[in-house]
């Protein structure tokens, strides 16, 4: 089918596991656009690219060869060949990644790869600006949110680590920059519907998307 489920929202509200859960419920394929942007914030790491240097950043946007694999049950994401999934995960991409996702060249070069990557749809494409920019015709459009202390709690715990206060630091620096850029800012998209994850368990979420698709 051609349908596309658009799942925008802060950093920890639950897309990920959410938008895998829907996408494997409805027999559907997944992107993760926040692992291109990941992607790309780690290659310019590895390359020495001060990723404080808008320009650089904008003149190597174009190089990184970087490839997302849409299975919802195994996602992957590689950078000129190479598996990335864990390395994009860690403290220093999480640092770098929302003032690189600020770039508009970064946006125009990765926005480009998404829409190839949606192509004629069956999707569940999860980010901050994909109801909005990538894809306003998404049939089904949700604005994902949760109260900072829950999205904490829980990322802190889905990396196995013990320090909420300091992840929820490094959540609320990311949603700060991703909600106040000039490109694409993480707004809520014109026809989404607003799921509030905060007392919800994550079946619950996903069946509420998944009724909101058969609707
Ligand atoms: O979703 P995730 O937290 O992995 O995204 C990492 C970062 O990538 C976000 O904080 C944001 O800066 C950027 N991003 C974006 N637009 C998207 C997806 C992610 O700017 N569609």
């Amino acid at each position: 089918g051609s349908l596309v489920i658009a799942v925008d929202g802060t950093s920890g509200s639950g897309k990920s596991s959410t938008s895998r859960g829907v996408a494997d419920r409805l027999g559907l394929r997944y992107l993760d656009t926040g692992a291109m942007f990941r992607a790309m914030t780690w290659w310019l790491l590895r390359e020495g690219i001060d990723v404080g240097d808008t320009a650089a950043v904008a003149a190597a946007a174009g190089r990184p060869v970087i490839e997302s694999g849409t299975d919802p049950l195994a996602p992957t994401i590689t950078v000129d060949g190479i598996d990335v999934s864990v390395e994009i995960r860690g403290d220093d991409v999480n640092a770098a990644v929302s003032p690189v996702s600020a770039v508009p060249e970064v946006r125009a070069r990765l926005l480009d790869l998404q829409r190839e990557a949606i192509g004629s749809g069956g999707i569940v494409v999860e980010g901050r600006d994909i109801g909005s920019v990538v894809w306003p015709q998404a049939e089904v459009k949700v604005y994902l949110s949760a109260d900072p202390d829950a999205r904490a709690q829980r990322r802190t715990a889905e990396q196995g680590g013990t320090d909420v206060a300091s992840t929820q630091q490094s959540l609320l620096e990311r949603d700060r920059i991703d909600s106040g850029r000039a490109t694409a800012p993480l707004t809520m998209a014109e026809g989404a519907v607003h799921v509030d994850s905060t007392h919800l368990s994550l079946a619950e979420v996903i069946d509420r998307i998944v009724e909101l698709a058969q609707e």
